[in-house]
């Protein structure tokens, strides 16, 4: 799947970025978390090809579950399960579908982790571009255009968590001193939505 080809391209070129937010707020593993994820995502979409975007989505799900390892997994697993399990059955999907996907998948993060905009996690990245996307969808916006104003939002996102102070995850045990740092995971979920604009970008 495009997607998450390009996905593993842009995480491990961010890798060193990704284990240095972490190290500054973390444990560093954020890097290596997300990099031997993708590799295995790949691996399995290649294995044996998924017949529906639907099954391939649910099988990523899995992956990132099982492969990630910290707090993120389950997280970024509940993300591609969500869309699995929203998008229809059928050998391709429209853009609509994605979009709903993609709140569903919103509401999955946020039900299993509990984190909202402002505490310093994924949502900060992954809430507003998700809230862009369905707008621009909503007007009309060509799904490319949409995708890319999602991407730029996702990465604003991710940038506004460098003064916050955490208030989930292993980050918030730092208090006050989690301020002034970006949030990893706020940038590897930047990195999702930025693959999905090239995936579908001219
Ligand atoms: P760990 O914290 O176990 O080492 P990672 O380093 O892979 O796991 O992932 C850390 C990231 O997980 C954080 O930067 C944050 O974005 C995200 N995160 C942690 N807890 C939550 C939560 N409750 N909701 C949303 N995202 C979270
Ligand atoms: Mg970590």
């Amino acid at each position: 799947m495009r997607w998450i080809d390009i996905l593993d391209r842009l995480v491990v070129e961010a890798e060193p970025q990704l284990t240095e937010f972490d190290a500054a707020i973390g444990d560093a593993d954020h890097g290596a978390n997300m990099t031997r994820a993708t590799c295995a995502c790949k691996a399995v979409l290649g294995d044996v090809p998924p017949l529906t975007t639907a099954a391939a989505f649910s099988e990523v799900g899995e992956a990132l579950a099982q492969y990630i390892g910290g707090a993120s997994g389950p997280l970024y697993g509940a993300i591609f399960l969500a869309l699995g399990d929203s998008v229809p059955a059928t050998t391709d999907i429209g853009a609509g579908d994605l979009v709903a996907g993609m709140r569903e998948a919103l509401i999955s993060l946020h039900n299993l982790g509990a984190a909202v905009v402002g505490d310093k996690t994924m949502v900060d990245a992954i809430a507003p571009a998700v809230a862009e996307l369905e707008q621009l969808v909503s007007v009309g916006a060509p799904f490319p255009e949409a995708v890319a104003a999602a991407a730029e939002a996702a990465a604003r996102g991710a940038r506004s968590t460098i003064p916050l102070r955490a208030r989930k995850g292993r980050a918030a045990y730092l208090g006050p001193r989690s301020e002034g740092h970006q949030d990893p995971g706020a940038t590897s979920s930047a990195l999702l939505f930025e693959a999905l604009r090239l995936a579908v970008g001219p």
